[in-house]
């Protein structure tokens, strides 16, 4: 992978308008997924959840990828297609899956907002991170070969495309 998409937290944070917008109180819990927001910076863990609830002082916003789902804004668009997708559509979107559950265990801010289908051999993945979609075109093409094309724009948005015919 790219240097960037090593850097977590931090620095990394200063153009993605969630992150910035809101000032979260430490702790917070997402009522919606469970993250917590502790020491500037969010991860699942059931124990820690069980700690803060017990002294009951902290904050109920939603967290910044859960606001991304609701608003539907994607920083990262993962464009797949060609014949093998309509030949291994369920691997192909098993694969993706995965790699958002491994992405999630790292950094919970990390999820696809939706896989739509645009055709039959054509989906697209948006996600909250640039740092997934970039995740994913590597899984896929590490995975299943193919050709895979990264653009970059400012303000952290990626578009990854990835496509394979035989
Ligand atoms: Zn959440």
């Amino acid at each position: 992978m790219d240097k960037i998409y090593k850097r977590r937290g931090g620095n990394s944070n200063l153009n993605d308008p969630y992150l910035s917008k809101i000032d979260y109180k430490d702790p917070n819990i997402c009522p919606k997924c469970g993250a917590v927001y502790r020491n500037k910076r969010w991860e699942f863990d059931e124990n820690l959840i069980h700690d803060i609830k017990l002294k009951g002082d902290y904050d109920k916003k939603k967290c910044p990828a859960c606001r991304k789902i609701e608003d539907n804004y994607p920083m990262g668009l993962v464009f797949i297609s060609g014949r093998f997708v309509t030949k291994h559509k369920n691997t192909i979107l098993n694969t993706i899956k995965s790699e958002e559950k491994r992405a999630m265990e790292k950094n919970p801010l990390e999820r696809i907002i939706a896989i739509e289908k645009e055709d039959e051999d054509k989906y697209l993945i948006k996600t909250t991170t640039d740092t997934l979609a970039h995740r994913i075109g590597h899984i896929l093409h590490k995975s299943f070969k193919g050709k895979l094309d990264y653009k970059f724009s400012d303000n952290r948005f990626l578009r990854t495309s990835w496509s394979r015919d035989d």
